[in-house]
C-alpha cells in the first residue's frame, strides 16, 4: 500500500491531502483512483484509508482504520555519528531510518574534517522519503549538530563506543553479558580519522563501554550501519 506522511492531528474520519508532492505521488506516479487504498502515518498512528474524492487539487481520504504504531522498536536506540562526508552521512541517515533508529545526533569530534553547510533540511527530506518506503510510523529525528563533549550521555542507560584500538571487549561480549534490557541506548561512531585517546577517556569516564567490532577497521559509515543493525536485532 502506498504511504503518505501527514501532520500530527486529531483525525476522525477524513484526511485531506493538499501537498503538491503527495498529489503527484499518488495520482501521477502511482495512478491511484477513487476507491484505492492509501496508508497515512503521522508519527504516532497509522491510518488505513480509501480515496473518497479527488477535487480541485485535493485528495479526500476516508479513514477505514486507525492503528497504533506497530513499526517502532521497544527500545530507543540513538546514534551519535561524527561528521563524515556528505554523501556518506546521507547514506547513513537513509539506512538508520530504515532500521528504525530513534534519533541521529550529528557529532563534532577533534578529527572531523568535514565542514558543515546547512544540511538539516536535506537530511529531513531523506528521512521522509525513506519513511515512505520502509513503512515506519515514527520518523527518525535528526538532532542539531552537537559537540562530542555536549552529548546528553546521562539520558542513556547503555552507551556503546566502538573503538578500533580496543582489543579485549567485543560488542558481542558486552551484549551477551548484560543482565537487564536497557530502555535507552546510545552508540557513538568516530570520524574517518578516528577518536583521539582523550575523547575515548572522556566518554569512558561517563559510563560509555568501549567495544571492538573485530580486527578489521571499518569505515565510519559501515560501523554506523552495522552497529545499528546489531542493536536493532538485539533489542528491537
Ligand atoms: N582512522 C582510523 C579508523 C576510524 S574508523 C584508523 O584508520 O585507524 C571510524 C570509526 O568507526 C571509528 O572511530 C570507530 O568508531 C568505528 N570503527 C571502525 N572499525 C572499528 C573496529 N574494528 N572496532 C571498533 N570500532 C570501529
Amino acid at each position: 500500500m502506498i504511504s503518505v506522511i501527514i501532520e500530527r492531528n486529531e483525525y476522525l474520519d477524513e484526511i485531506i491531502l493538499e501537498k503538491k508532492e503527495d498529489l503527484h505521488h499518488l495520482l501521477h506516479v502511482f495512478r491511484l483512483e477513487i476507491g484505492d487504498k492509501v496508508r497515512a502515518v503521522d508519527g504516532d498512528y497509522e491510518y488505513i484509508c480509501e480515496i473518497q474524492k479527488i477535487i480541485e487539487n485535493k485528495v479526500h481520504l476516508q479513514i477505514l482504520e486507525k492503528r497504533e504504531d506497530a513499526f517502532s522498536l521497544s527500545v530507543d536506540i540513538d546514534a551519535a555519528i561524527c561528521l563524515i562526508k556528505n554523501d556518506k552521512m546521507d547514506f547513513c541517515i537513509q539506512k538508520l531510518t530504515e532500521l528504525g533508529i530513534r534519533s541521529i545526533i550529528p557529532t563534532v569530534a577533534k578529527r572531523c574534517v568535514v565542514k558543515l553547510k546547512e544540511k538539516k533540511e536535506k537530511w529531513n527530506t531523506i528521512v521522509k522519503e525513506t519513511m515512505k518506503q520502509c513503512q515506519g510510523v515514527k520518523p527518525t529525528q535528526i538532532q542539531e549538530v552537537t559537540d562530542l563533549k555536549k552529548l546528553p550521555l546521562e539520558d542513556y542507560d547503555l552507551i556503546l563506543l566502538p573503538y578500533e584500538c580496543e582489543e579485549e571487549h567485543s560488542l558481542k561480549y558486552v551484549l551477551q553479558n548484560r543482565v537487564e534490557k536497557p530502555r535507552k541506548v546510545l552508540y557513538v561512531i568516530g570520524p574517518e580519522g578516528g577518536f583521539e585517546k582523550e575523547e575515548i577517556q572522556y566518554l569512558a569516564s561517563k559510563r560509555a563501554e568501549v567495544v571492538s567490532l573485530g580486527k578489521r577497521i571499518l569505515r565510519a559509515e559501515t560501523a554506523a550501519i552495522v552497529v545499528g543493525g546489531i542493536l536493532v536485532h538485539e533489542f528491537g
